[in-house]
């Protein structure tokens, strides 16, 4: 894939860069290889002051920052601005946190001391996708860095200018050569850098694809690999939830970032008792979206990431619709030269049809009505993905009773699937493994070395 900001608003290149020599990348491993010699000694107040300016700058710059990420794979404005935001706010957190989630932990055996202390490993890789091009960065860079790892980041081809601008903001910050570190690299060239013995651990953020790609070169290599892949998260409504409420949440869950979050409310799942006072309010509501340019804070609709991402999804309705589903609203690609695609509602999706089991990357809601909370529950997880999920109800013990038996790596009740620096992330099944975020988040690239203290006499 060509490195290349192309803006989805108009699809015109904006501007084109070339993928690093072979040389170029020996050097990058290498200089990020010797970094860490030092990185990993220096305090945890040190790494912590480090991060704070990197935070810091984020905010000072947010305007410029908010607008590469518009320009490059056409976020909503007033989106790339809450990103950002979202992003310092990460950094600062385990600049805050960091030390005391790596502090060391005592053991009580049986007889004698020991602890365990918390040890970076070194040189990690990060691969890392497109739709959210700082916080996506911010979530593996942030931890890792102040557990005393250094990172590479081969960021998606699409936003190299927004890859650039995070290397510029830790050089600004007073960052080590070597400490955060860009490859320019295409996917395919991925294998020959996890397999360096100078790597230590590698984590992507992607596809099922790209994921199984990098987990097979770690698993050959022997290496930790931390996969967030994609999802397809339900989004249920109880016959006793707050409608209006649900609704509202339903078009920011299914429509935020133009439909392309991991974590989007992906399937619509209402009880029958609700579901057509819900459905007719819903598409009302995306009825009205207003389309245009990203870049003017009144639009409320832009464009997909790319138009290879806008034809990918066409492609699912139309697969869908030719095994029986139907369109309720929407369902074309918008005339004019960008990636746009209308707000659309599936509806008689079978199992065996294309929306059913696929994720859709963009403002496509696929709407299911069914007859109690058992078939919705049956529903929600019939799926390969276990991300995230919903569940809207009034009756707050009976939306814990449920959300325990959904298969994914969270659950929200009364509230779209979302993402905050002191909560996990992480799903199951084909959603991945491994959790970003939160303590969690930074403890999976450390060594949790025992250190067991005897005395000569103790037993064998
Ligand atoms: P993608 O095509 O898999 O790309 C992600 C990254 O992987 C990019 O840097 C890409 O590089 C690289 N890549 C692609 N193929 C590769 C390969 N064979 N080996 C190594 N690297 C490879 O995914 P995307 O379209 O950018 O992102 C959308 C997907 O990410 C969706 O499925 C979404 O649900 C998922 N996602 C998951 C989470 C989560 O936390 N679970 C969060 C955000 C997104 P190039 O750009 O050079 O191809």
């Amino acid at each position: 894939m060509a490195i290349q900001t192309i803006n989805p608003f108009n699809n015109q290149v904006v501007k084109s860069f070339h993928e690093m020599t072979p040389q170029a990348v020996e050097v990058a491993i290498s200089t990020a290889d010797e970094t860490f010699q030092s990185w990993r000694h220096t305090t945890y107040p040190y790494r912590a002051g480090l991060l704070h300016k990197v935070a810091k700058l984020m905010r000072d710059q947010k305007d410029h920052l908010a607008k590469l990420i518009t320009l490059e794979m056409g976020k909503l404005i007033l989106q790339s601005y809450g990103e950002i935001e979202l992003s310092a706010k990460i950094i600062d957190y385990y600049a805050d946190n960091g030390e005391t989630f790596l502090e060391d932990q005592r053991l009580e055996p049986d007889f004698g001391e020991a602890y365990i202390k918390s040890s970076p490993i070194g040189v990690l890789l990060g691969v890392q996708p497109w739709n959210f091009p700082f916080y996506q960065v911010a979530r593996f860079a942030a931890p890792n860095i102040m557990a005393g790892n250094v990172v590479l980041v081969k960021h998606a081809s699409n936003v190299p200018q927004c890859a650039l601008a995070i290397a510029e903001l830790f050089e600004q910050a007073g960052a080590p050569v070597g400490l955060y570190t860009n490859l320019f690299l295409s996917g395919s060239r991925i294998d020959g850098v996890v397999s360096d013995v100078r790597i230590k651990g590698v984590s992507l953020t992607g596809s099922e694809a790209a994921g199984s790609s990098i987990a097979t070169s770690a698993g050959k290599a022997l290496k930790k690999s931390v996969l967030e892949l994609g999802g397809s998260d339900a989004f249920i409504v109880l016959e006793d939830a707050d409608l209006d409420a649900a609704v509202e949440w339903a078009v920011i869950g299914r429509m935020n970032n133009t439909g392309q979050c991991c974590v989007a409310s992906k399937r619509i799942i209402v009880l029958e008792a609700v579901a057509d006072k819900f459905l007719a309010r819903f598409k009302e509501k995306l009825t009205g979206l207003r389309v245009g340019d990203p870049m003017d804070e009144r639009t409320e609709l832009g464009p997909l990431s790319s138009q290879a991402a806008a034809l990918q999804l066409m492609d699912q309705i139309q697969r869908s619709v030719t095994a029986g589903a139907q369109v309720i609203l929407g369902g074309n690609l918008i005339d004019g030269e960008g990636a746009f695609i209308e707000a659309t509602i599936l509806t008689g999706l079978k199992p065996g049809m294309a929306a059913y089991h696929e994720e859709l990357f963009g403002p496509v809601a696929a709407f299911y009505r069914v007859e109690n909370e058992q078939a919705a529950i049956d529903l929600a997880n019939d799926s390969p993905f276990g991300l995230g999920g919903s569940i809207f109800t009034t009756d707050i013990e009976r939306g814990k009773r449920l959300a325990e038996q959904i298969d994914t790596g969270m659950v929200f009740i009364n509230h779209p699937t979302w993402t905050q620096a002191d909560l996990p992330f992480g799903g199951t099944k084909r959603s991945g493994y491994g959790r970003e975020l939160s303590r969690a988040g930074i403890q999976e690239f450390v060594n949790k070395k025992l250190i067991r203290i005897s005395k000569v006499s103790d037993p064998f």
